[in-house]
This record gives structure tokens, sequence and C-alpha cells, in this order.
């Protein structure tokens, strides 16, 4: 029996209530097309992190290259709490043989690179990676990312498939 590779994903791609506002974004499609090669291990980092349920929406600001997460209406600063958790956290998905993780798009913590980043007028001054995609590129230089939107095209899809199960034979 082969054994499925463990891909991390979004927990809010699999229809979990772990959004800000209590919703989630599940992705059906995502289930279909590789739910049977693979084993989900479904993470929210803002819910991890001690955020909870409902929360007030964040985002990203200051420097594209080293952005700081912040909450909306009242300013308070995110950014310690969520990277102190992330630090503990990266130490265990290496451990637990992770192939992969599928991450939501444009979330400040999940997105893979289209996150946009505002300035202190609130204009958008660039984008880049949620801040816990940012620490899985750091910590976990080679495992293949990808979002949900660009899992739609079936190029990309069979591409970080290959590299999910290449990644797990290289590492297991
Ligand atoms: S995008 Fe990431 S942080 Fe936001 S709800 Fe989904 S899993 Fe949680």
């Amino acid at each position: 029996m082969t054994i499925k590779a463990k891909v991390g994903i979004s927990a809010c791609l699999l229809g979990e209530l772990v959004r800000y506002d209590g919703g989630h974004k599940h992705d059906p499609f995502l289930e279909q097309s590789l739910g049977m090669l693979f084993e989900w291990v479904p993470i929210c980092p803002e819910m991890e992190c001690g955020l909870g349920v409902p929360r007030p929406p964040m985002r990203l600001g200051d420097d594209p290259a080293g952005p700081r997460l912040w909450v909306i209406e009242s300013g308070v600063e995110e950014t310690e709490r969520l990277l102190t958790w992330v630090a503990r956290r990266v130490i265990e998905l290496k451990r637990d043989g992770l192939a992969g993780f599928v991450l939501k798009c444009r979330s400040p913590s999940c997105g893979n690179g289209d996150t946009p980043v505002y300035g202190a007028q609130g204009e958008k001054v660039g984008q880049t990676q949620g801040l816990f995609a940012r620490a899985l590129a750091v910590h976990m230089p080679k495992l293949p990312l990808a979002d949900e939107e660009r899992l739609r095209e079936s190029g990309y899809r069979q591409w970080f498939v290959k590299a999910a199960m290449a990644y797990k034979e290289t590492e297991s």
C-alpha cells in the first residue's frame, strides 16, 4: 500500500471555520483533485497562535521586505505573537515529514507572494508572502509551496504533485 504524502493546507480551504469572521474558504476542487493523493495536514496560523475566532481583520504593513502584522482598526501589532508561534511550529512540521503546503491566497499569514502590504497612509506599497508562508520558505527552503488559485491550472497542479512526491522521497 502506498503511503500518501503529508501536505499542509491552510485550514480554511478545507472548510474549517477559522477565518477572522468565523467563516471558511472551502475549496471542493482541491479536495476532489488532490485529496486522493495527499493526506492533508490542516493548519490555521492565526488560530493556533492564539488570536481566536472571531478576531479583528489584520493586514501587513511597513516594508514589503520585512512586513509587520497589524490589526486594521485598532493598530495593535501582532507580529511577535505570530512569529513566536511560527518558530516553534516549523520545527514540528519538519519533524512530521511534510512534503508540501497549499496556502490561501492574499492572507497576511498564509499568502504565497500575493499578499498586499500597506504604508502608513493606507496606500498599497507592494506585495509579499504572509508571515507563515515566509517562515516556511526560510526554514524549509525546498518545501514545495502552492496556492489554491494557481492549483486550478493543470500544469501547475502537475508540477506541485510531482514536487511534493519527490520531496517526500528525498526527505524520508
Ligand atoms: S488564510 Fe490562513 S490564517 Fe487565514 S483563516 Fe485561512 S488558514 Fe487561517
